[in-house]
């Protein structure tokens, strides 16, 4: 597809390379083996409007295949063929009723290998004469909307500003908007939510239809290595330099790759100076994207720069309402309770636990409770759960910062012992269930109120210094594996 707005029908001979491309995506997401289970039987019966019909052989498959990847099915179909809003599972192909579409496309049964990154932009150029540009715009999710995004205290502010610039974009200040927030916190999320805002806004106000190109640094990457390549790199910066919106998510992958930089610098410029608007996600502010050339860091800067802070535990549970009611399935809220106790480092994994309850609820036709939910996501809560002792914690964080184990007990206040030491305390009142003062007891009986003080002081050096809060994240993560 070319630009996200221009949304146009589609003709029944492109279907089967759009199906081809649809199943060779979900062939590539899921895995040679989970395809070959699940959905190779999968046969397209029909395009109606805005409904896809696919058909699989028997009742079972149907089950698996609509609660497992109904939705990821229509977000791709989405994503190839804008109009397309949902994609209805039935029995029927092999076995049942064949229509003449299905009848018709038997001859592209089995999907193609899926095409590097590379291949598409030039795919898109050279075969495809029609296309009035080169797919500019990644696969964009259509759950990914602001009205699908659940507002708190942690990310309110990366919300307020994402609005801003989809309301009233290249308005001073906001351009560039920087997000930055660890994995699985919202980044991509709030991206594609401007753009389905801005397209569907402007679209309705201009003649013309806003431009929008999305893409990760990676494959922005790899399009301008394929530029090169195919020695097109002048087509290449003018359609890049044509869009009303450029965004660009996950920049640090940019770290290192000079040339690529360099190329991301003077579009950058290039769309800024002509009154367009940029939007650029990393894991890490500007000042922090060390690495990164310094004048690009500075330019990034310079707009607006907003965070999205790890979730809390109310945040949690909002987004699992919101996601609980949009799945139209009751989870109980014990069940809700303990997800948002258990499941805290991000959000995409809260909410794959709660997909897989629902599948599961789905497929056997059982309702959600604290014992299923247990059940079901066993291996995942195993992760979580691993009881994890203060002396492991203690031994692991000295070894870390090459300090004595003894200090984790000593009286010694310099900064070097200190600092290791409310970082174990810290990690002591995250991963353990121990109460304050029993933590404090061991590390060399303090109180419970520097117990206390040593897991705030950390919470706030973690928001306002990435590296360290990787630091710790690490050690969080080697303790829980
Ligand atoms: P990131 O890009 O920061 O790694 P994503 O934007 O991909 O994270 O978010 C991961 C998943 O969590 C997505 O499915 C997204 O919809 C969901 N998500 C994250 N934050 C929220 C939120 N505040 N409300 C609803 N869903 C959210
Ligand atoms: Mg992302």
């Amino acid at each position: 597809m070319a630009t996200i707005t221009e949304l146009e029908i589609v003709e029944t001979p492109q279907i089967a390379a759009q199906w081809a491309r649809i199943r060779g995506r979900l062939q590539h997401e899921v895995g040679e083996v989970e395809y070959r289970t699940w959905l190779r039987q999968m046969t397209l019966a029909g395009v109606d409007g805005d409904e896809v019909t696919v058909h699989l052989p028997t009742r079972f498959l149907r089950d698996w295949v609509r609660s497992r990847y109904g939705d990821r099915l229509s977000a791709l179909w989405h994503a190839e063929v804008p109009t397309v809003r949902r994609v209805e599972i039935r029995v029927g192909g092999a076995m049942g009723p064949i229509g003449p579409l299905a009848e018709s496309l038997a001859q592209t049964a089995e999907p193609p290998p899926v095409e590097p990154p590379t291949a598409l932009f030039a795919a898109s150029r050279n075969e495809d004469r029609a296309e009035p540009r080169p797919d500019l715009t990644a696969a964009l999710d259509p759950r990914f909307t602001f009205d699908g995004f659940v507002v708190g205290k942690p990310n309110e502010f990366a919300y307020a500003c994402a609005r801003r610039v989809a309301e009233l974009p290249s308005s001073a200040g906001f351009n560039p908007l920087f997000l930055y927030g660890g994995v699985g916190l919202g980044k991509t999320h709030l991206m594609h939510a401007i753009a389905w805002e801005m397209a569907s806004r402007q679209a309705g106000e201009q003649r013309r239809p806003v431009s929008v190109a999305y893409m990760s640094a990676e494959k922005f990457m790899y399009r301008f290595i394929a530029a090169i390549r195919s020695q097109s790199t002048m087509e290449f910066k003018e359609t890049l330099r044509s869009v009303d919106v450029l965004m660009i998510d996950d920049l640090q992958f940019l770290i290192g790759k000079d040339n690529t930089q360099e190329e991301f610098f003077h579009t950058f410029n290039a769309l800024v100076d002509a009154g367009r608007q940029i939007v650029v996600s990393a894991d890490k502010s500007p000042s922090d994207l060390s690495g990164l050339e310094d004048r690009l860091r500075t330019r990034l800067g310079c707009g607006m720069v907003a965070d999205l802070h790890a979730t809390t535990f109310e945040l949690r549970i909002s987004i699992l309402e919101a996601k609980a009611a949009r799945a139209g399935i009751p989870v109980p809220s014990k069940v809700m309770e303990f997800l948002a106790h258990k499941i805290t480092s991000n959000v995409r994994e809260l909410e794959g636990a709660l997909n897989r309850l629902v599948a599961h609820a789905n497929l056997f036709g059982r309702p959600i409770t604290l014992e299923s939910a247990q059940e079901v996501l066993h291996d995942i809560l195993k992760a979580h759960d691993r009881r994890v002792t203060i002396e492991e914690i203690q031994r692991k964080v000295a070894e870390h910062y090459n300090i004595r184990l003894t200090d984790m007990s000593s009286a010694r206040r310099a900064r070097a012992v200190a600092r290791p030491r409310q970082v174990a305390m810290y990690l002591a009142k995250q991963l353990t269930s121990r109460s304050l003062p029993e933590i404090g007891r061991k590390f060399g009986n303090r109180d419970h109120t520097t117990v206390m003080h040593a897991v705030s002081r950390i919470g706030e050096l973690m928001q306002c210094d990435s590296s360290f809060a990787e630091d710790v994240e690490l050690l969080r993560r080697m303790l829980e594996s």
